[in-house]
């Protein structure tokens, strides 16, 4: 990409309307623009990192043979009203009606719709167990949205279910699902801890919820000295104590604040008991399906790798997720045409490789692209002026810690793609 073609959106001065550090930095950085409460816009720079995180999501999805789908986002009250959830569901549910008076909702998550989809299609052990994902705008109104996209009322979810002929079958898949959650946010590159979100009540469904590790979370966490997390209220209930200074020190555990990115449930017959969601049995008998619902909130992961990765000039992308590999800045390249050719071939060829690369070639000063480029975080930046262009050499500036280095054009492939 060149930025002629992919406009960089960034601001000089700080968004006063911004609490936290992600916040900042994805209006700063051009990735987000703010349309109404909790609802954002996805530049090109942002939605580039989107893109990259679903498409690690997608991989380790199908990895454990969870099937991509794509549902309506407007959903029909009836089926809410079989599960008696809209009623329980309260203001968050964004309800409407159509020009026929029916009544529906903008889909804040999907266990009707999928369950009704089971239910028309499904009748046999035979034909289970099922395993569907999508990935899709969800809406929320939230009462108080807050830190950009990190609690939006309009955001972008992974939502998957299992459908089950027994618990045992139900139980071999929470864990598939609780390994590919952890290789997710390992490839991310995140700092985080899987906490047991379960109440520890018989008969309680199992829940695990993920968190990315920040001060600016606003869950409160307890992990033990192997990181193994614990919600704090749940905490509470267990050691029969309110006061958490008394459950640091009885229990030798640390407070850290989270950011849940992901929520995995043993949904068991919940759903399927109300909605009438039945298979027939290997013996022949008639039993509600078993099932599992699986979330990931990918446009928080983002703000989350953030609070995460920055400093003082800008973010920090982890590599798996940068909008770009790298970016070349050709310094004066609009009047020199040594430089624009240079800076092209060496474009072209990195292009031609593979690496996702953007060339920066707005007639702007060098020191407005350096701040650019630490500023959007991108790890590499190949520096073209008429020096470089005179000797057929390049300066590679490193995100990481500032440090430039001479390259020669056939070497940046091997440092910036590691091999
Ligand atoms: P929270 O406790 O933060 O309100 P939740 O428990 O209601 O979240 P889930 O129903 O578990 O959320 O949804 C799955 C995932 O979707 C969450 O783990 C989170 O990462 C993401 N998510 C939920 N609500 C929002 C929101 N308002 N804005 C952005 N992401 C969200
Ligand atoms: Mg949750």
């Amino acid at each position: 990409m060149k930025t002629s073609a992919f406009p960089i959106f960034t601001l000089k001065n700080t968004p006063s309307e911004a609490e936290v550090i992600s916040h900042k930095l994805m209006i700063k950085s051009g990735m987000i623009r703010k349309l109404s409460s909790g609802q954002y816009t996805w530049l090109p720079l942002g939605y580039k990192v989107i893109t990259k995180i679903e498409k690690i999501i997608r991989e380790e999805m199908n990895s454990i043979g969870s099937v991509e789908i794509l549902m309506p986002s407007v959903q029909p009250a009836e089926l809410w009203q079989e599960s008696e959830r809209w009623d329980q569901y309260g203001p968050e549910l964004l309800r409407f009606s159509d020009r026929h008076d029916r009544n529906f909702c903008f889909g804040p998550t999907y266990e009707e719709v999928i369950t009704d989809l089971i239910r028309k299609d499904v009748s046999s052990y035979k034909q289970l167990p099922i395993n569907f994902f999508q990935i899709s705008s969800k809406f929320r109104d939230e009462i108080r949205p807050r830190f950009g996209v990190m609690r939006a009322r309009e955001f972008i979810m992974k939502d998957a279910y299992s459908f089950h002929s027994n618990e045992e079958s139900l139980n071999e898949t929470y864990e598939l699902y609780k390994s590919a959650y952890k290789n997710i946010f390992k490839r991310l590159l995140l700092d985080f801890t899987i906490v047991n979100a379960d109440s520890g009540n018989i008969g309680g469904n199992e829940s695990h919820e993920f968190h990315v590790i920040a001060e600016t979370g606003e869950d409160d966490l307890l992990l033990d000295k192997s990181m193994n997390g614990m919600n704090l209220e749940i905490a509470k209930v267990k050691f029969k104590e309110n006061n958490l200074d008394a459950i640091l020190n009885k229990e030798n555990l640390q407070h850290v604040k989270g950011i849940e990115v992901g929520h995995i449930f043993k949904l068991g017959q919940k759903y399927t008991e109300k909605m009438k969601t039945k298979i027939s049995t290997k013996d022949s008998k008639t039993v509600n399906i078993f099932m599992g619902c699986y979330g990931i909130g990918v446009s928080r992961i983002v703000a989350a790798a953030i609070e995460q990765n920055n400093d003082e000039q800008g973010i920090k992308w982890p590599k798996p997720i940068s909008p770009f590999d790298a970016i070349i800045i050709e310094i004066d390249g609009h009047k020199n045409s040594k430089v624009r050719s240079f800076s092209e071939a060496i474009y072209n060829n990195l292009k031609k490789k593979g690496v996702d690369i953007l060339l920066d070639d707005r007639d702007l000063k060098m020191g407005n692209k350096l701040n650019d480029f630490e500023l959007i975080g991108i790890p590499y930046a190949i520096i073209i002026g008429s020096k470089e262009a005179e000797k057929s050499i390049t300066t590679i500036m490193m995100r990481k810690n500032s440090s430039k280095t001479s390259v020669n054009p056939e070497d940046i492939f091997k440092i910036i793609s590691g091999k």
